[in-house]
């Protein structure tokens, strides 16, 4: 059998994601069950930041520089670069984890095609499995579908696969010591697919970002519109974190979708989830379930929300958030 590659993304800065760190520990820990060896993939236009901060968390990272990365969509040079070293490769790998972000299931789409494998989606917990369990000995992932409704254990039904982890199910673990970088073979006359980058958006970013946030400050529907959330803003900033939505607030354009925490937004695991005017609807519930204390707002009593927050306040958030925002500024002095 062969090892596990890890496919690390490149954020707009050229820095390794956080989720990389996290798929690269997960993948770490198949390794180790499974005997098997355990690789990262960096393939960008300047590929040696990302790759030596994958390598903190892997003992090998192959780099492939790859300039037209820049002006063509990211999945398809990396997928194509990434199955090329796979061709190339003595020892091609049996899994491949990539992190569960727009650009990732981009990837795992494509890679899917091109290497002929099958790919388990949305991995909310990776465990290793042995023969007896009526399929190879592989990876059993662990999916939340139905918007979370059901939690399920999957295989691959050969010894090959990709699996896409979400962010936050595991926490980043460096090595004692860094591993090694090395450059993958270069490999000539890439097929990539003819879709070429016109223009990049870099979104304004209003505040601190979700995804390590230790507190998040969330709202929705019953926020009543961008002001509502300017307050929750300040309540964010007085307590150093950052600010969440449901869909019914980003879809009502009231915040950006960067913040959306959900089945089709983020999940976040802060240590406190702070809840104004949410339902608490299961699609929301499984982004922001592993916080570990929810305290929610709702004038509505029976909101679903009251069922699993930790502390459930039933009041109207137009009275609570500014006097909570006042409490802690006398507090701050
Ligand atoms: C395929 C699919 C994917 C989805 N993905 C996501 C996702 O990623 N994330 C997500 O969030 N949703 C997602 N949804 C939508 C989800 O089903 C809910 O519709 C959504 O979460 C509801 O958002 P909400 O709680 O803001 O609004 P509502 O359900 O309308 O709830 C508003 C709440 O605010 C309370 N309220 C109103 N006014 C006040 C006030 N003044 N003070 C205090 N409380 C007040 C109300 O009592 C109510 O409980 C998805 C749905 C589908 C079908």
């Amino acid at each position: 059998m062969g090892g596990v590659w890890v496919v690390g993304e490149v954020d707009a800065a050229g820095a390794l994601t956080k989720l990389s760190g996290e798929a690269a520990t997960a993948a770490r820990a198949l390794g180790e069950a499974g005997s098997l060896d355990v690789r990262g993939v960096i393939v960008a236009a300047e590929p040696d930041g990302a790759a030596a901060s994958l390598a903190t968390f892997l003992p090998v990272v192959l780099t492939v520089r790859s300039p037209e990365a820049l002006e063509q969509t990211a999945a398809a040079v990396i997928a194509a670069r990434v199955a090329a070293l796979v061709g190339a490769a003595t020892e091609p790998p049996s899994y491949v984890v990539v992190g569960a972000t727009p650009d990732g299931r981009d990837l795992a789409g494509a890679l899917s095609a091109l290497l002929e494998v099958g790919v388990l989606v949305g991995a909310t917990g990776l465990a290793w499995g042995n023969a007896a369990e009526g399929v190879p000995a592989g990876p059993r992932v662990e999916m939340q579908p139905f918007g979370g409704r059901i939690v399920t254990t999957s295989a691959f039904t050969g010894d090959r696969g990709i699996i896409l982890l979400r962010s936050n199910m595991v926490v980043a673990e460096p090595l004692a010591a860094p591993g090694r970088v090395e450059a993958g073979a270069a490999v000539e006359g890439l097929d990539v697919a003819p879709v070429r980058v016109v223009e990049r958006i870099v979104a304004q970013s209003t505040g601190p970002s979700i995804d390590g946030a230790r507190v998040i400050v969330s709202g929705g529907r019953g926020v009543g519109g961008p002001e509502g959330f300017a307050g929750l803003g300040e309540l964010a900033g007085l307590l150093g974190g950052a600010v969440g939505a449901t869909r019914a607030a980003v879809d009502a354009g009231w915040v950006d979708y960067a913040i959306q925490i959900g089945q089709t937004g983020k999940t976040v695991k802060p240590a406190v989830y702070l809840a104004f005017g949410v339902s608490g609807a299961i699609q929301h519930k499984v982004g922001m379930q592993t916080a570990e204390t929810i305290v929610a707002v709702n004038r509505d009593p029976d909101a679903p929300i009251g069922e699993f927050a930790d502390l459930f306040v039933v009041a109207d958030l137009a009275a609570v958030v500014p006097a909570l925002a006042a409490a802690l500024r006398a507090r701050a002095g």
